[in-house]
């Protein structure tokens, strides 16, 4: 393996990539040792792998991620417009109603 290229997470973990090519056998023998001996002793990677085993298709998590943060940037986004709770339509409808008011009154009192 490489040693310029980051084999961890700064907490010290595995990456998701890593987890993802372990359980597909598609590492090194030295980098499997590495991240073989790394499961032994940390407890988050290996729940972290046994979710991922779970999974009908780990390769499909980074798919799966990609929607979850969509999802949670849109919500964040809807938070964000609450500066104007009330909905367009209602501001329509009131612009809408008063405009009949004015047109019905000038109506009124041409008579
Ligand atoms: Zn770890």
């Amino acid at each position: 393996m490489r040693n310029n290229q980051q084999s961890y997470y700064p907490g010290g973990h595995l990456s998701r990539e890593q987890l993802v090519r372990y359980l597909a056998n598609q590492l090194a023998a030295s980098e499997e040792l590495k991240i073989r001996n790394h499961l032994l002793d940390c407890r988050l990677c290996k729940e972290a792998l046994e979710g991922m085993e779970t999974m009908e298709n780990p390769l499909h998590l980074s798919r799966i991620t990609r929607r979850l943060h969509s999802r949670a940037f849109h919500k964040f986004l809807k938070k964000k417009n609450n500066f104007f709770p009330i909905s367009p339509a209602i501001y329509l409808a009131v612009i809408m109603v008063l405009g009949i008011i004015v047109l019905f009154s000038l109506w009124f009192f041409r008579r």
